[in-house]
């Protein structure tokens, strides 16, 4: 998909501490790729229109962002950071200011969907076109694809949030401040290192607080299967690539919760169903470029 017939693209990830602007249109066809910090939005949208400023030829804009954000098109939030804890950034309108901008299509979503589509296409899941990338790191985010498109609604799901069935005689309170322990709550890396005294890469893996971690994790793996979207399940983020004995863990109490229902062939061969992500930190620019490749494609301009 990196050549000629792919368009030029502008992406942005716009991550909760860096941004990243890339010139792309494809992962082996990179023009330019520039990090700046995410400090107060004016500052970091300033910046970041510096850069696309210098940049020409590119015929769509894609952005990839931290949560939650307004994705109905034809909703008075699409294109904005909606309600966050993140100070200055609530109801920040990005995609329609760069839509007016810049004059071409803009395609927006969130950095775990973008992640998603970047996944299916040069990635883990190459080749299918419904994917769930979750992510296991400050907070745990779900991007779910079907048929190549975001799964959305009234807005995008929020898996991160589900409240597990707590292991036996575990009533630890959790750190998710709306809902205390939802599964971002027990299982992220800061519930992690609140539960365990010390930060989450300093636990050894027999450490008891991962069976906690795992069986949590389990249930989101159960309930992705329920809805019957992915074909594959590809999982990333700072703790599931920093603790690796965590995955075939993960797998296994996926499939011990299932209890043998909707057992799939592809679900009965975890190894193959539940995989690492295999583009890493580039999965964020990358799905920023397809979202905007996609918005080309549906000439989807922004209106004010
Ligand atoms: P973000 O979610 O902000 O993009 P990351 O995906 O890098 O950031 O995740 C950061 C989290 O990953 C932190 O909570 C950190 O404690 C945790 N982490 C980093 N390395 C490891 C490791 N080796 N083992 C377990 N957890 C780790
Ligand atoms: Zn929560």
């Amino acid at each position: 998909m990196q050549d000629s017939a792919f368009p030029l693209i502008a992406g942005v990830e716009l991550g909760g501490t860096k941004c990243i602007c890339i010139l792309a249109r494809g992962p082996d066809a990179v023009e330019e790729e520039i990090r700046i910090p995410t400090t107060t939005p004016a500052e970091t949208l300033a910046a970041i229109e510096a850069v696309l400023d210098r940049w020409t030829g590119f015929v769509g804009i894609g952005v990839a962002s931290f949560g939650p954000v307004g994705v109905d098109r034809a909703g008075a939030d699409w294109g904005q950071v909606t309600v966050t804890p993140k100070p200055g950034w609530s109801h920040t309108d990005i995609a329609r200011r760069l839509g007016r901008r810049y004059g071409v299509p803009v395609g927006f979503h969130t950095d775990v969907v973008g992640a998603a589509m970047a996944e299916a296409e040069w990635g883990a899941a190459a080749g299918l076109a419904d994917v769930a990338y979750v992510t296991v790191g400050t907070g745990i985010g779900v991007g779910l694809v079907a048929g190549g498109r975001p799964v959305d609604g009234l807005t995008h799901q929020e898996l991160g949030h589900i409240r597990p069935v707590r292991l036996g005689g575990d009533d630890w309170i959790g750190t998710c401040p709306f809902h205390g322990a939802c599964l971002e709550g027990l299982a992220s890396g800061p519930a992690i290192a609140a539960r365990a005294g010390r930060k989450a890469e300093d636990l050894a893996a027999d450490d008891l607080v991962w069976e906690n971690v795992v069986h949590a994790l389990g249930q989101l793996l159960h309930t992705l299967v329920l809805t019957g979207v992915p074909r594959r399940v590809v999982m990333g983020g700072g703790v599931m690539t920093g603790a690796s004995h965590l995955l075939p863990r993960v797998r296994e109490a996926m499939t011990k919760s299932l209890g043998g229902y909707s057992m799939l062939p592809e679900v009965a061969a975890p190894d193959t169903y539940v995989v690492p992500a295999g583009l890493g930190g580039r999965a964020g620019p990358l799905g920023a470029v397809l979202l905007g490749a996609q918005a080309v494609r549906e000439r989807a301009f922004t209106t004010p």
